[in-house]
């Protein structure tokens, strides 16, 4: 409770002090501010939970407030509006206030009402966080962290519609170990997986910020590349092919064991379906499998 911030806006320094006191004495961390323009400044540098504003006050008005705060800030608000005010309370929920209190304001009536609007908050912030789990779940390879095939074809999707219709440059590779199944038949599937979880550094430490890396099955990667030409991915694509190769695994403690992979790179070709591009990037990594493997084979027409 110590860290919940409660900031007070009201231009009549007496209810403003009084407030300050009583919220600070009820155990919380009160701010206080004479103006909207005040304490939008305040909240600019410190984070509040609560914005317990009056509605009324020169300047800025508590609604403008309210509507600024929900729009630019997490806090919630309550405003507080005097019975024969120019002002209505439905118009502060509105505009996204969680709660109103009239004047003269009850301490008493002012703290039940602070308790319920952050009971609400945490559990919305609770709920906030389990979506975010489940959604990271949902889209994240368990073994390697890296995204899953699922939110592939979401994100390639995504990628493909802009390329459609903004005109940039989208490459794809796709990655596949070589002779993996001999790696783990000699080493074991736990070894095999500590390869499969390195491999997935390996490829990310080899992007740039807009790429994103995808374990798309049991040995094979992919690697969405916006604003990318096939060229450039090509390129990208030699980065991962060489650090790959010159990674060291320790299966058994006598000796270093190399993997590599074979990457097939193609640019996606305007209005084509996924479907088809994906198809070209796993021909030209099987052309790189057919070629002697280690390698990697762009593919920029069918
Ligand atoms: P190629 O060079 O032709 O790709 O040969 P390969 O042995 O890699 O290809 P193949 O498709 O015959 O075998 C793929 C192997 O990948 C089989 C399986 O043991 C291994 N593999 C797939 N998923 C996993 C996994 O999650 N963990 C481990 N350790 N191995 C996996
Ligand atoms: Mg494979
Ligand atoms: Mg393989």
């Amino acid at each position: 409770m110590e860290d919940t911030c409660i900031l007070i806006v009201d231009d009549d320094a007496g209810i403003r002090d009084t407030m300050h006191e009583f919220i600070g004495m009820s155990g919380y961390e009160a701010m206080a501010a004479g103006s909207a323009e005040e304490a939008l400044e305040i909240l600019k540098t410190k984070q509040a939970d609560v914005v317990i504003s009056d509605i009324s006050l020169p300047g800025m008005d508590g609604l403008e407030l309210t509507d600024r705060i929900k729009k630019n800030f997490d806090a919630d608000v309550i405003v507080i509006t005097g019975y024969s005010a120019d002002y209505s309370y439905e118009e502060a929920i509105s505009k996204g206030a969680s709660d109103f209190l009239f004047k003269p304001v009850r301490f008493a009536e002012l703290l039940l009402r602070l308790k319920r609007v952050l009971k609400e908050r945490h559990l919305t912030q609770e709920r906030v966080k389990m979506l975010e789990q489940l959604q990271t779940l949902a889209t994240t390879d368990g073994l390697t962290k890296l995204f899953n095939s699922r939110h592939f074809y979401n994100q390639l999707t995504l990628e493909v519609d802009r390329s459609i219709r903004y005109n940039p440059p989208l490459s794809l590779l796709l990655l596949d170990i070589d002779h993996f199944k001999e790696f783990n038949d000699s080493f074991g599937h736990l070894e095999g997986d500590k390869v499969l979880v390195r491999l997935a550094q390996i490829i990310e430490s080899c992007l740039r910020k807009l790429d994103t890396a995808y374990r798309y099955g049991g040995e094979e990667f992919t690697v969405i590349l916006p604003e990318t030409t096939g060229d450039e991915a090509e390129t990208v694509a030699y980065r991962i092919k060489n650090a790959v190769e010159e990674e060291k695994f320790h299966p058994r403690a006598d000796g270093d064991k190399t993997v590599t992979v074979s990457i097939g790179v193609t640019q996606y070709r305007p209005t084509e379906d996924i479907s088809v591009f994906v198809k070209r990037a796993d021909t030209a990594m099987y052309q790189s499998k057919e070629e002697g493997r280690n390698r990697v084979t762009a593919l920029f027409s069918e």
